[in-house]
């Protein structure tokens, strides 16, 4: 029987496992995919990010999960008409797979049990406990916990069975590319016009690759907005694609008015995109790791008492849904496709 099961090793799942774990709890730590494994991501760590790395890793974010150029300056924000907002401050610029890798390794050295291709795909609880059905290679079979921490992303598969949810997602296309473009590499750029995208439309630069990007809501429609995107950025910034290198498509978790956020269920608790963390421009890193932390830390000092651990984690957490809501407003002001996200 472990004490804690927490799925997902992205930074939700691995900070709630670091914090249990160095608090003496038996946890195991389940990633379905093999580590280092691909998130689709601009990897661009905020300051808020890189402090929450120092005080709840002890250290602050290493080099060797960098790519060029190492520091980001900030956002460069275009508006639905066409106003531009710099947002000046200094970040990080990471690979998501050499991070996250970075991370689970800490909850590993704190003594979490971290296994990697180990998938959960079902959960049932009783008064005293949760049995998961874990899935191991072509092995399934049942573990025993007295909490899940369930920090899948933004698919939650487990949330969706217990709580009998469809989430609404938002669909997101970026490829890399070889080429030049006027833009300074240093910056994480996002337009807001209704022509581009239907969310926002992205530009950054990763080891000397142009990343170009859309979100929509529409998935079908997604190469339409690519194109018309790819084309306002040629003759607009002067883009000159020589070479695709790769794509990817992903979803991102729809952040509904009030940022309504869901703490879990009896004895399985969400953290990160589960619970519905994502702050505007899909920053959702600080609010995974934070949100993990905060979980952890209501656990710990409510072990015995699922009600007391829901309630103080649900507590301590409202500062992070606040500050939430506060961005999305700022910007409900810039785009009217987010018109309902004022406060
Ligand atoms: C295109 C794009 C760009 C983004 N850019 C940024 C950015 O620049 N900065 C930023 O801060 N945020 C960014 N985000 C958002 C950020 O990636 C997420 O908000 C963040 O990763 C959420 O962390 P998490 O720990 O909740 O989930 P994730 O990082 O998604 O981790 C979930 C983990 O759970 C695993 N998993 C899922 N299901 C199971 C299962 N059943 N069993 C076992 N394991 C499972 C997955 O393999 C994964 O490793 C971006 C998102 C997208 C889509």
């Amino acid at each position: 029987m472990y004490d804690v099961i927490v799925v997902g090793a992205g930074p939700a799942g691995s900070t709630a496992a670091k914090t249990l774990a160095e608090k003496g709890r038996k946890v195991l730590l389940a990633e379905r995919a093999k580590m280092p494994r691909y998130k689709s991501c601009s990897g661009q760590l905020i300051q808020k990010t890189l402090d929450l790395v120092e005080r709840y890793f002890g250290e602050p974010v290493p080099l060797s999960t960098m790519c060029k150029p190492t520091e980001n300056r900030g956002v460069i924000l275009t508006d639905d008409r066409g106003n531009t907002f710099r947002f000046e401050q200094s970040g990080r610029n990471v690979w998501r797979s050499s991070f996250d890798k970075w991370l689970a390794d800490k909850a590993a050295a704190a003594g979490a049990e971290v296994v990697e291709e180990m998938a959960a795909l079902a959960c049932e609880q009783r008064s005293d406990a949760v049995t998961v059905t874990l899935k191991s290679g072509d092995h399934i079979y049942a573990e025993q916990a007295r909490y899940i921490v369930d920090c899948e992303g933004v698919t939650g598969t487990l949330k969706r069975k217990l709580t009998g949810q469809e989430p609404e997602y938002i669909t997101t296309y970026q490829t890399y590319n070889q080429g030049s473009i006027a833009l300074d590499p240093h910056f994480f750029y996002a337009w807001l016009q209704p022509l581009l995208s239907q969310y926002d439309a992205w530009f950054n630069v990763k080891d000397g690759q142009l990343v170009l990007g859309v979100s929509v809501r529409d998935g079908e429609r997604t190469n339409e907005y690519f194109v018309r995107f790819i084309a306002y950025m040629q003759e607009k910034h002067g883009l000159r694609i020589e070479k695709r290198l790769k794509e990817d498509r992903w979803l991102l978790h729809r952040v509904r008015p009030g940022c309504p956020i869901d703490h879990g269920v009896g004895r399985v608790l969400f953290a990160g995109e589960t619970a519905g963390f994502l702050n505007p421009m899909g920053e959702g890193v600080s609010s995974a790791i934070e949100s993990g932390h905060l979980l952890g830390e209501a656990m710990e000092a409510h072990f015995d008492d699922p009600k007391a651990v829901l309630s103080a984690y649900a507590t301590a957490a409202r500062p992070l849904q606040d500050y939430m809501k506060r961005q999305w407003h700022l910007v409900s002001a810039m785009s009217d496709a987010f018109g309902d996200m004022k406060i």
